[in-house]
């Protein structure tokens, strides 16, 4: 959350910096602000609102001069969305400039401190206290100051510094918030992610917590806080720029629903070599998988539920006992983990601040980590003993779709991996889960094909108040990520029930017209959960079903859903599908801002 970037060049920075930051505005939307050095005066823009009210007052970035500067688009954690809380910062004497992604939790004691020592604060946030801390620890050494800065600041933080008596060079750094440098010819960069910046380079450098960057026009050097340079290899990003770019679709989350197919394909298909699965990113031995004692999934929001997914699949196939947790909660409840376990963290950006400590929290236990992650060289990959990489490729509406398909897919891979070498399948078991691993993006495919449907059933239901999705097993698992994709796009109340469960007290809920989404695609619960249906519809629930082809659902449900068929344990790859879809277009009948739903953003590092 947060976009940040940086430039320094021949070119005007102002444009380059807006256009970065309209790349990277679904971190961050509530208000955007471009700092840009002008001879040795640093200019300030910003405005409350989307990045467009800002391109507005800057005449597309055309009235601010200067070939150095930075930019920032907020997703506020500390004062309400405004001109004056919006980044950058300026300090006292307008010498420093700064743009801040994270929280500095030891703010209020630095405000106070610095408040008895004459600095006086216009802005509500956490992070004026750092543009006011440059300059009272600046004493003519830039490096100097930005040392004793992160020596003093407890928090988390990626920044991007402008100080004029540097106007050829600007300053950055970060923990725990990503940050990355982008190496162009005569130009670089600085972004919180590389979409920002694609455009430019595909050059980039990973830094690591605490660790200094000096840009200049013609040079990058990167420090340790001893001031030890450090060197850093160039890593080149293969993703294809289109895939940034909306290419025609009236939103990315329709574009991203409809990658799906491909994004799962290049997930899998690289790691099935000879007919078996091949994780060369695992260096998890056939002893190693005999010995875990459990299993912790640990996740936040539709990660999460991929997890839920998890626990039922990895638990069918490899009789080890799984829990699956919320990072938040993970991190706070002294979980009980040893050495023996197996710690799986999920997380699309692998920057997302809660299940990053959590990450730690096992990690300082013994356990072993496994992460599956689709940003190369993020945090949480960094962090982790075992790397499976979603190749989702960059994900930017906020609503997760391709991300938590591929990251679906990549669970499957490893629980068929692990069952396998446990012994807990036949060899023909084996080779039927491939083949059936293999068909996945094909289905989803042919899946996503039923839009029409999805959309004239959202023309129906996009006025309901309240929507309840049920379902049993994995299909509660799949019910739950439905429900989170629906209220977070479309803002209408929706729950989600494990399907035997509604009738201990949230039936009272059901009444005439409320409608009811009931995923019902699994073969061996599919009576009880048409029996859960039935109890709703006897008290005047309208039920739109979802279900396999090979069934009928006449008599039972109002409306019915079809996906294909395939084994019951790869049916969440599908039934999530349709979930999706009607979401997008109940959003869309509602006029809502799909891509940047309110309150929201993306890549969430903030705990
Ligand atoms: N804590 C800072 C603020 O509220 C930065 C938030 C962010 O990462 O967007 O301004």
């Amino acid at each position: 959350m947060c976009g940040i970037v940086g430039y320094i060049g021949n070119k005007p920075a102002a444009p380059i910096l807006l256009d970065g930051l309209e790349k990277l505005e679904y971190r961050g939307y509530d208000s955007s602000g471009i700092a840009v050095i002008n001879g040795h005066d640093i200019d300030v823009s910003k405005a409350k609102g989307r990045l467009q009210v800002l391109r507005e007052k800057t005449n597309n970035g055309k009235d601010v001069i200067g070939t150095t500067g930075i930019g920032h688009t907020r997703w506020a954690t500390h004062g309400e969305p405004s001109d004056v809380n919006a980044h950058p910062h300026l300090s006292q004497s307008g010498r420093f400039a700064v743009v801040h992604n994270g929280i500095i939790e030891n703010y209020i004691s630095l405000r106070e401190k610095l408040i008895e020592k004459g600095f006086e604060f216009v802005s509500e946030t956490d992070t004026e206290v750092l543009a006011h801390l440059f300059e009272y620890y600046y004493k003519g050494d830039i490096m100097d100051a930005m040392i004793k800065v992160i020596n003093r600041v407890e928090g988390s933080y990626a920044l991007g510094v402008l100080c004029s008596d540097y106007p050829d060079s600007f300053i950055a750094v970060r923990k725990a918030s990503p940050l990355i440098i982008g190496l162009g010819n005569d130009e670089n960069f600085i972004a919180s992610d590389v979409t920002a910046i694609l455009k430019h380079t595909r050059n980039i450098y990973y830094i690591e917590d605490e660790e200094i960057v000096v840009l200049k026009r013609d040079e990058v050097k990167v420090y340790n806080s001893d001031r030890e340079e450090i060197k850093k290899d160039v890593f080149t990003v293969d993703w294809d720029i289109s895939a940034a770019e909306k290419g025609g679709y009236e939103h990315f989350m329709i574009k991203e629903i409809e990658e799906q197919p491909k994004a799962v394909r290049a997930t899998i298909s690289p790691r099935i070599k000879d007919g078996k699965i091949v994780l060369d990113d695992v260096k998890l031995t056939r002893e190693d998988i005999k010995n875990i004692n459990k299993i912790y999934i640990v996740a936040c929001g539709s990660a999460y539920h991929v997890g839920v997914v998890g626990k039922y699949v990895i638990e069918k196939m490899c009789r080890i006992p799984v829990e699956t947790q919320i990072a938040s909660e993970f991190r706070y409840c002294d979980p009980i983990v040893t050495p023996r376990d197996l710690v799986i963290v999920i997380s699309q950006s692998g920057e997302t601040a809660d299940t990053l400590e959590a990450l730690k929290v096992a990690k300082n236990r013994g356990a072993r980590i496994l992460s599956i992650v689709n940003v190369v060289g993020s945090a949480i990959a960094n962090a982790s003993d075992d790397v499976i990489y979603t190749w989702a490729g960059p994900e930017i509406a906020v609503a997760t779709t391709k991300a938590y398909s591929t990251q679906l897919a990549v669970v499957y891979m490893l629980a068929i991996y692990m069952a396998e070498r446990l012994g807990n399948i036949t060899g023909g078991q084996y080779k039927k889960y491939i083949k059936d691993l293999e068909a996945l993006p094909e289905l989803i495919a042919e899946t996503i094909k039923n839009k029409d449907q999805l959309a004239y059933l959202a023309s129906r239901f996009y006025n309901c108040k309240s929507i309840f999705f049920i379902g049993r097993n994995l299909d509660y698992a799949v019910s739950l990520e439905g429900s989170l994709k629906l209220k977070e796009i479309s803002y209408i109340h929706s729950e989600a029930y494990a399907a035997g469960e509604l009738k201990h007290g949230t039936i009272s809920l059901i009444e005439d017209g409320t409608l009811v989404i009931a995923l019902a695609s699994g073969n061996e619960l599919f009576d009880k959960t048409v029996s859960n249906i039935k109890e709703v519809v006897s008290r005047g629930a309208v039920v739109m079903s979802v279900t396999t082809k090979e069934r009928s659902m006449t008599g039972i449900a109002d409306h019915v859903i079809h996906v294909p068929v395939t084994n019951d344990i790869f049916l969440p790859s599908l039934t999530v599908v349709p979930l999706q879809i009607f979401s997008y277009y109940v959003a869309a009948e509602k006029g809502c801002d799909i891509d940047k739903p309110r309150n929201l953003a993306k890549s969430v590092t903030v705990e």
